[in-house]
């Protein structure tokens, strides 16, 4: 396990009190370049920590999230050499279980295979400061139009490289996404960053995340015998059940308290509880006011209590009866970006496993082949839900819903879309591709990413989801939004006619790995280490 170095005048030349200078002792020539905000940002920084400015020079802010900033910073080691660190501040009000578990997650999987380490770790009351090497990286829009195949395959072995390290550790990452690995094309560097919502497997190797862990199976033994006792007649349970004993035999004593939140504790802005509830009563209020035109709304259950044993008709109807209003809903892990979260994670399935990162994989893959970034950009769980079955396949995001629990049904068929066609397609090669004429027909099978066929939409009610489109506006207007979600809202990749070639001779191996990472069922799902030993990274 790598340990933290002691941050001491023994390894630093230290600066002047006060005094913020550079290595070479001169003003720092870009700080009049940097915003009167930032400037402040920094100074506020250097006033909650104030040990910070003996011995690190805080150039720029690089990385501002809702739970944290990240610095660039240089530091003059006694061998005179300047290093560059980036300093993460935690925002003060995260709950400090969760910032050791941040920590620990770096200290014990960090420094290998593309996991980032930590250097040091600064603390004055409840700021935290995390340093860590730096690593100057790539914009990923950049590199989507830059990047040739072998640049693709040698970015998503590093990436399987860095998730088989952290499955390894009994880690879940849970925000897989490419601002979270960074990548230096130059150096060929790679760094998997950012464990602030990361979970541990029931055997994980990080004593932390165990506390993590109980909390989160507290809720959802709480929130799946709610569910059981509600009475619900539609299918759920088989695999909620098995849950249920399965935690209530593990028994795992509470460590520690933790707080009923999901993400990042005591931080209410990316908390389920809160952004959920905010969205509900904005769609249930939109609902009421008559057919709206965002159809992918998604219908929940008022918070008050359901009376038990009720049971209802609405099941596979397009609406929503009020026994089902007044379930209480699951809560499930659900932290990490809408675009990238896994089926499981969208359908709100309380047993998660470390292959929800292989699913974001995949999403960061598909960007790879299509150069489309974001790929799925929805901004709640259901869009993104009907966005993937109208790649995988609405009949097969049905099925593979059953196998945990959940019934999902969706108004019209989406045919699951053909990988090769799909990614070619919008990267604009598959003209070129020497398969042209024997694909024509799986090229009309695109046809519903062009606006003709609609796309599923989904209610949710906890333990059951609907599809729903009342009319044929809906149905199109419906459609037109996945069209643009997929075709205009992600930005493609330039690609040089040159490289057009190179992206013609796609190899199937590619489209069966990808196919693999995509698979709805995570039992099935590839794992970081068999993905691997795939042919498509034969040579590497
Ligand atoms: P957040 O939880 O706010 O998303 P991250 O740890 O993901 O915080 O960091 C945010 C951004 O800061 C990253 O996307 C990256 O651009 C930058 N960053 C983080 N760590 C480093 C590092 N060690 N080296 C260089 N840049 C970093
Ligand atoms: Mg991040
Ligand atoms: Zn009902």
């Amino acid at each position: 396990m790598a340990t933290l170095e002691s941050l001491s005048k023994d390894s630093f030349n230290l600066h002047q009190n006060g005094q913020l200078k550079n290595d070479s002792g001169k003003e720092n020539k870009d700080s009049h370049k940097l915003s009167t905000e930032i400037k402040m940002d920094i100074e506020k920084l250097y006033e909650a920590v104030p040990r910070l400015s003996s011995f690190f020079f805080i150039e720029d802010k690089i990385g501002e999230g809702t739970f944290s900033s990240v610095y660039l910073a240089t530091a003059q080691l006694k061998s005179g050499k300047v290093e560059k660190f980036a300093l993460k501040h935690l925002i003060p009000t995260s709950h400090p279980v969760r910032i050791a578990a941040e920590l620990q997650c770096l200290t014990v999987a960090g420094g290998e295979d593309n996991v980032m380490g930590v250097k040091y770790c600064l603390r004055k009351d409840d700021h935290v400061v995390i340093v860590m090497p730096y690593l100057e990286h790539d914009s990923f829009l950049d590199l989507l139009s830059s990047m040739k195949l072998d640049d693709v395959r040698e970015y998503m072995y590093n990436l399987l490289k860095a998730l088989r390290r952290i499955h390894h550790f009994g880690i879940i990452h849970r925000d897989i996404k490419p601002s979270n690995f960074l990548y230096n094309g130059c150096l060929k560097k790679y760094a998997l960053v950012d464990f602030g919502l990361a979970q541990g497997t029931p055997n994980t190797k990080i004593e932390l995340l165990k506390v993590v862990r109980t909390e989160d199976q507290q809720k959802s033994c709480l929130k799946t015998k709610s569910a059981t006792s509600s009475g619900i007649k539609h299918p759920p349970s088989q695999t909620t059940s098995k849950a249920l004993v399965q935690h209530s035999a593990e028994k795992q004593p509470i460590k520690r308290p933790w707080p009923p939140t999901q993400a990042k504790p005591g931080k209410p802005a990316r908390s389920i509880k809160t952004a959920d509830i905010t969205s509900r009563k904005i769609l249930v209020a939109k609902r009421k006011a008559g057919p709206s035109k965002n159809t992918s709304s998604c219908l929940i259950r008022k918070s008050s209590v359901c009376p038990s044993n009720l049971t209802c008709d609405c099941y596979t109807t397009d609406r929503i009866c009020s026994v089902c209003f007044s379930r209480r809903h699951q809560v499930a892990p659900r932290a990490g970006t809408p675009g990238f979260r896994a089926p499981e994670v969208l359908m709100k399935c309380p047993h998660q496993t470390s292959a929800i990162d292989m699913w974001s994989a995949g999403v960061v893959f598909l960007s790879l082949l299509s150069a489309r970034y974001p790929f799925f950009k929805a901004s709640d769980d259901l869009t993104a839900l009907a966005q993937i079955m109208t790649i995988r396949g609405s009949k097969e995001t049905v099925q593979a819903a059953k196998l945990f629990g959940k019934a999902v049904s969706c108004s019209k068929e989406c045919p699951k879309l053909d990988l090769r066609t799909l990614c070619e397609r919008l990267r604009g090669t598959h003209c070129f591709s020497k398969r042209k004429s024997s694909q024509k027909s799986e090229l009309m099978d695109c046809s519903h990413i062009s606006g003709t066929v609609p796309a599923p939409d989904a209610k949710d009610e906890g333990t059951k989801q609907t599809a729903s489109l009342s009319s044929i506006q809906e149905v199109q207007n419906q459609a037109r939004k996945v069209t643009q979600d997929v075709e205009w809202n992600s930005v493609k990749g330039k690609a040089k006619s040159s490289d057009v070639k190179n992206w013609c001779a796609v190899s199937d191996l590619a489209y069966d790995l990808l196919d693999k990472l995509l698979d709805l069922n995570p039992a099935t799902r590839i794992t970081a280490e068999m993905a691997l030993e795939h042919p498509f990274f034969e040579g590497i």
